[in-house]
């Protein structure tokens, strides 16, 4: 799973629980960037072998402090936690609803993990692995990587008051992210090695986190006398 887990970002974001976007953005794929530092540490391994399944090149033979059930529990409310001190010292309204929501978000990207990946993501430690495999079928995986994308946009443009400008570029956003799927999943391309694959996982990761941080800087004249006064 890739552009799919910002769907859940974009779907679980309202006007009530005024989680930024942006944070949203690096819950769902928190995960993705432990195991990116764990690979470039080489604590976690990876192999990318082409063509290892019709979808996806990553053999994630070892990543039991990422991706097993257990470790995802633990990271999901460790990262509820810190949001919750986070919107404490800042005074935010609905902080534990909030703060229940990242957790969920950051929880959200094991169970698409577990739909998309081969018998790869254990339970604890690395073993009783599990996964229901839809990356060897590569047109239903694609077709559901823009499913939630797609109806997480429309969720996000129906629960939140924003003006035009800010809902045409969520939506070319959105289109981008389609575009980078298109291209990972249909695009053949030499493997990269596997320390090169955590570093592209750091880079795009931080640079759709940026686009987010930036639409959601775009408000209304009306908004932002709100804020001035
Ligand atoms: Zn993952």
């Amino acid at each position: 799973m890739f552009v799919g887990h910002y769907g859940v970002a974009f779907a679980v974001k309202t006007e009530r629980n005024k989680i930024p976007l942006w944070v949203l953005f690096i819950a769902v794929q928190f995960l993705d960037y432990i195991w990116a530092t764990l690979i470039l540490f080489g604590i976690e391994k990876l192999r990318v072998i082409k063509g290892f399944t019709a979808g996806s090149m990553l053999d994630s033979y070892y990543h039991p402090y990422s991706h097993s059930f257990i470790a995802a529990l633990i990271w999901s409310a460790l990262a509820a936690l810190v949001y919750k001190a986070n919107c404490s010292r800042h005074g935010c309204h609905y902080r534990n609803f909030a703060a229940l929501i990242v957790g969920l978000a950051v929880f959200s990207h094991w169970i698409l993990d577990f739909i998309a990946h081969p018998r790869d993501l254990p339970i604890y430690d690395n073993t009783w692995k599990v996964g229901l495999g839809l990356w060897n079928y590569r047109a239903p995986e694609f077709a559901l990587e823009i499913a939630l994308i797609a109806g997480g946009i429309i969720l996000y443009l129906a629960r939140n008051v924003m003006p035009l400008i800010r809902k045409i570029a969520v939506i070319v956003f959105g289109i981008a992210l389609v575009v980078v799927q298109i291209g990972d999943t249909f695009v053949p391309r030499t493997p990269l090695t596997a320390k090169a694959t955590a570093t592209g996982v750091w880079i795009f990761y931080t640079l759709f986190v940026l686009v987010a941080f930036l639409v959601e800087k775009i408000r209304s004249p009306k908004q932002v006398n709100e804020l001035c006064s």
